[in-house]
């Protein structure tokens, strides 16, 4: 499991995370849904190391993460896709995917996680040899979420997987997570689209401006009024 404690983030005189706790169990999706800037991406960032906590711990199956360097905690199976879908924009969608098990050296792990991305993504099987930079939106975000699974995440935290996407995408990529989970991988999944965030997840979390406010299994907080009234856009 996947323990977030008393998690606190300053940007210079920013409090961005002002003590957070959360917590994602084995084989389970979390939602975490915030307004702009409340602290989502940052929770994140800092789980993979990429931001530094001024005070608080990130555990891993009880292995404390906080101050290790990125790579190792991705070798542990702690594996983020970012948002904005940064795949490298020169290289073809083979070499993207390549890249993704960069660290690995088991050569039919490899070739077997590549058909198995390829099962979840047909459209990329097609598009193979093809620049990344010129995949439409959708595509590259498969292929970001495909480039991920490439490093054989245990854990898989996704940064607004939705943004930009036409609706028909946004559900397909939503499918992909579920049938991701259903193999196995956790998900930690954050979300403006707190709908269909929640609508999938065995948990989920609310945060504001750097603050836990309310929790709950998914369905519960579709249900909370507070919910629906900040984040449904209903009455
Ligand atoms: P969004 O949905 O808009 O991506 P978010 O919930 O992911 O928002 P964060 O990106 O975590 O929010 O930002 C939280 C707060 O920290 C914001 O006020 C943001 O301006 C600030 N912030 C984030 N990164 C930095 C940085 N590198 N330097 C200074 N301030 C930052």
């Amino acid at each position: 499991m996947l323990k977030v404690e008393g998690l606190s983030v300053h940007y210079g005189g920013i409090h961005a995370l002002q003590g957070i706790g959360l917590e994602v169990p084995d084989g389970s999706i979390v939602s975490l849904i915030g307004a702009n800037g409340a602290g989502k991406s940052t929770t994140l960032r800092s789980v993979v190391g990429l931001v530094k906590p001024t005070a608080g711990t990130v555990s891993w199956n009880g292995e404390t993460l906080t101050g290790l360097p990125t790579r190792e905690i991705v070798k542990r199976g702690v594996c983020l896709v970012p948002e904005g879908r940064r795949v490298f924009p020169n290289l073809t969608v083979d070499e993207n995917l390549t890249l993704g098990a960069y660290s690995r050296s088991d050569k039919a792990g490899i070739a077997a996680d590549r058909k198995k991305v390829f099962g979840f993504f047909p459209r990329l099987e097609e598009r193979a040899k093809q620049k990344a930079g010129t995949l439409s939106g959708g595509e590259q975000q498969m292929l970001a979420v495909g480039r991920a699974l490439m490093t054989r995440p245990k854990i898989l935290m996704m940064d607004e997987p939705s943004l930009g996407l036409a609706p028909l995408v946004v559900k397909m990529i939503f499918g992909i997570v579920r049938a991701i989970n259903q193999e196995g991988v956790t998900v930690l999944l954050i979300e403006q689209n707190a709908k269909a965030a929640l609508e999938i997840a065995d948990h989920g979390y609310v945060l504001e401006t750097g603050r836990i406010i309310l929790q709950g299994p998914g369905k519960e907080l579709l249900a909370d009024d507070r919910v629906r009234s900040a984040y449904l856009g209903e009455a």
